[in-house]
Parts: structure tokens; C-alpha cells; sequence
């Protein structure tokens, strides 16, 4: 998933559970941190198997379920969501393309729904397609009508959601949509190079 979707889910995450904990504004940011923190292991790439960075220790279950323990025997609850939220970014990337899911079996786990088994065995082929390899993911990604749709979908949840759980904290969207501008401005920029 793209970092602004994780975003929405840290922050539908956050206000829910606010309801219940009344979080401070350090504590809800926080839980919504931790909903896309793992992805800047992107700077780690190189030393990842395949240059994946899902492969990496950062993008398995170990580092939340970790987390949720220490919050859990600190008692302390924004930092056991934290570790829920970071959770549900492990998940929530098993269904698009899969993640290194127990890290220690090195096996990529998920319903990998925007790659065909065909495109997985022949990946090479079809990254040499593209002047950059990054297109290949990137346009699969905006031509699935599936993705798209739960990205609104995402989207409508979470400003419902926070309107009605945790409207002080609403101006925390921003963030959404700076992610989604980062995301946008990329595609945009890979088709201007496939194009040219
Ligand atoms: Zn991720």
C-alpha cells in the first residue's frame, strides 16, 4: 500500500481507540507514525534480498508484535496501538505485492493481488519493459480498479471516522495528503519518462 492509504489506516486506528483512552496529541501522532514508519526502510534496499525492502526484519511481524508486548507489560496503551497499527501495515502490504511476512523462512507471504504468477515468474522480462523498473509496480498499481476503489474506500472511512471519534485532531489529514501529492507527483513523473 502506498504511504497516505497507511496513513489513513493509522489515523481510522488512532481515533477509534481515542474514544476509548483520550490519547494526548503526542500519543495519537504516535499511533499514526507507526502506521508508515516501516516503509522508510526503503533506505536500507541495498542490503535487502532482491532489492526488496519487504524482504527487510523491518517489514515482518517481529518488530509490532514486540512492540505490543512492551506496551502491553508497560501498560501503556498508545504504545500497544502503536504496535497494532504497525501490525496492520505488515498486513495490509501482504495483499498488494507481499511481504517477508515471518522473516526467518525468507519466504515473500501474501495474496500479492497486483502481481499475476506469470508476471512473478518472468519479472525480469517484464522490468526491462520500462526505462525506469519502478514504473513496472507503479502502473500496475493505478491501472488496478480494485486498488483504486479501496483507496476511496479508505479515504471515506477515515474522514468519517475522525469526524466523529477524534475531530480535534482533524488537521493531522494534512499529512494524508501530503503523502498522497508525493505519490501522485511520482506517477506523473514515471509516465512523463515511459512517454518520452
Ligand atoms: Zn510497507
Amino acid at each position: 500500500m502506498q504511504i497516505n492509504n497507511h496513513f489513513a489506516i493509522g489515523l481510522i486506528l488512532a481515533s477509534i481507540t481515542h474514544y476509548y483512552f483520550e490519547f494526548t496529541l503526542l500519543e495519537f501522532s504516535m499511533i499514526c507514525i507507526f502506521s508508515f514508519l516501516c516503509d522508510f526502510d526503503v533506505i536500507f534496499t541495498k542490503y535487502a534480498r532482491d532489492l526488496n525492502h519487504r524482504n527487510l526484519f523491518t517489514h515482518s511481524i517481529i518488530p509490532s508484535i514486540f512492540i505490543i508486548i512492551v506496551g502491553a507489560l508497560i501498560t501503556w496503551p498508545a504504545l500497544t496501538i502503536s504496535g497494532v497499527s504497525y501490525f496492520l501495515h505488515i498486513m495490509v502490504d501482504t495483499f498488494d505485492w507481499g511481504t517477508n511476512l515471518f522473516y526467518f523462512g525468507h519466504y515473500n507471504i501474501g495474496l500479492r493481488l497486483l502481481i499475476t504468477k506469470e508476471e512473478q515468474e518472468n519479472l525480469e522480462i517484464y522490468l526491462d519493459q520500462y526505462k525506469n523498473r519502478a514504473s513496472f509496480f507503479d502502473f500496475k498499481r493505478y491501472k488496478n480498479k480494485l486498488w483504486i476503489l479501496l483507496s476511496i474506500i479508505i479515504f471515506i472511512l477515515m474522514m468519517i471516522v475522525v469526524s466523529i471519534y477524534a475531530l480535534e485532531y482533524f488537521y493531522l489529514l494534512i499529512f494524508y495528503f501530503i503523502g498522497l501529492a508525493f505519490h501522485l507527483q511520482r506517477h506523473f513523473h514515471l509516465k512523463k519518462i515511459e512517454n518520452s
